[in-house]
């Protein structure tokens, strides 16, 4: 997220038709955080409306497979956070988009043709022209592909809608309702989304679309089954660092966020940041929390400034291991090893050494009282330098107190710049990660001995 805002931006434009006085209108609605895609004059994305039980069709251009297929556009729901792509359908990467094309099966008065998009980066704006037909017109071509002008065979273009915004990606959630002055857009069966991508700057320039709405001027009014957000924010207490908590999964989980999640994040954020410096690093600004019901497993992950918590899991433990495992995630936040969008990522840091310096933070910095990562006889035959996570942690904890206090700092700044190499830990220290890693269970086994 590039601002602050958490402004609901809506704009009404107009556009003169050129047959009539009848005037097309264009509403756009923008939200960088999950707003519901409610925005004032665009209806909330609907799952009874004309196109629910129309027939789409892809009349050129080339789905992703990582996406959904067409049915997520007119099955009246939308995705619950901004990178869910089996919730969304966009047109393969590298492409530069195509077209879609939905019968209705009759001919119907359609009011208005709303669209609905969510990414967290340049794929969230929309940018097609919009052409709808009868079917009967002279000379009338129902599947145009691209190249083929489709005023030239039969269509009507309706409106050109673009919500790139002049500054910055334009990430977030885009409404777009088309509508007309005269209260009917037309009659009309067939509706033809010519669709471009936002940008060509790399290949992930196809917009996520959620769902498209028409809706039928001699219909009832649809109604929407999409939820309305739960979100709490709050920052820390020299406005440096915003958080955001998506609660709309958990509505029970509110006490615990505002009582137990808000001091822990507003403390130990900005300490995680202040620990794990490099140079000309800018750790996230904003960072949004979202509970999800949808983890299998996971109790907890992080993606570029994002935070997932898994909600069945976190209920069990508010009591337990709830903050420790956020402040395990916020680490992995402020490493962002994974690089920035748009460059390559960074995959020199072998893993054990990810998860080791999180759980370090974790188990040896924010809860020592805790004692969640020692070596004990139970663990101590399996325990590696590499095993990753609490046990990697406690290598760290040992090399930090008998080898070097800075270590975990020039740990991660290696980590982050992609710089990682095994013999650092011979340049830093005298000895070799192997090395280490026997003088510290040798440590250990001696501990175990004389308890
Ligand atoms: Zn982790």
């Amino acid at each position: 997220m590039k601002s602050h805002s958490l402004s609901v931006a809506a704009t009404l434009l107009l556009f003169a038709s050129t047959a009539c006085q009848a005037e097309i209108k264009i509403a756009t609605g923008h939200s960088e955080t999950n707003a519901g895609f409610a925005f004032p004059g665009i209806p909330a994305p609907a799952n009874n409306d004309a196109a629910t039980s129309a027939q789409f069709n892809l009349v050129d251009g080339q789905r992703d497979p990582n996406g959904g297929d067409l049915a997520v556009l007119h099955d009246g729901r939308v995705p619950g956070s901004e990178d869910q792509p089996a919730h969304n359908f966009f047109f393969r990467a590298g492409t530069a988009g195509g077209r879609i094309r939905i019968d209705l099966g009759r001919v119907i008065s359609i009011k208005q043709v709303s669209s609905y998009s969510w990414h967290g980066g340049p794929r969230g704006p929309q940018v097609y022209t919009l052409y709808a037909a009868e079917g009967t017109e002279d000379g009338f071509h129902g599947e145009p592909k691209t190249g083929t002008d489709p005023a030239k065979t039969g269509w009507k273009q309706i409106s050109a809608v673009d919500t790139r915004p002049k500054e910055g990606d334009g990430a977030g959630q885009h409404g777009v309702t088309i509508s007309d002055s005269a209260g009917v857009i037309g009659q009309f069966r067939y509706l033809l989304f010519d669709i471009a991508r936002t940008e060509d700057r790399d290949n992930f320039g196809n917009t996520f679309y959620s769902e498209f709405d028409v809706i039928d001027a001699n219909a009832p009014t649809p109604t929407s089954i999409v939820q309305k957000p739960l979100l709490k924010t709050f920052e820390t207490e020299d406005g440096k660092f915003k958080f955001i908590v998506d609660a709309t999964d958990a509505p029970d989980l509110v006490e615990w966020t505002e009582k137990k999640l808000k001091p822990v994040v507003n403390e130990w954020y900005p300490k995680v940041v202040a620990l794990l410096p490099s140079e000309g690093y800018q750790a996230p600004t904003t960072v949004t929390f979202r509970f999800r019901s949808d983890m299998r497993g996971t109790p907890a992950s992080a993606a570029g400034a994002g935070v997932n918590l898994n909600t069945p899991w976190f209920r069990r433990e508010l009591e337990g291991e709830a903050c420790g495992a956020v402040v395990h995630e916020l680490v992995h936040v402020v490493q962002n090893y994974w690089g920035r969008r748009g460059q390559p990522r960074v995959q020199t840091t072998p893993g054990w050494i990810v998860e080791g310096i999180a759980d370090y933070v974790r188990w040896f910095l924010y809860e020592p009282q805790s004692r969640g990562a020692e070596i004990t006889k139970g663990n101590f035959a399996k325990a590696n330098y590499d095993s990753s996570y609490r046990v990697t942690a406690n290598f760290l904890n040992w090399v930090t107190q008998t080898c070097d206090k800075e270590f975990v700092r020039k740990l991660n700044a290696a980590a982050r710049e992609g710089r990682y190499d095994e013999s650092l830990w011979k340049d830093w220290t005298g000895k070799t990660v192997q090395e280490l890693g026997g003088e510290w269970k040798k440590f250990h086994e001696q501990q175990l001995n004389t308890r």
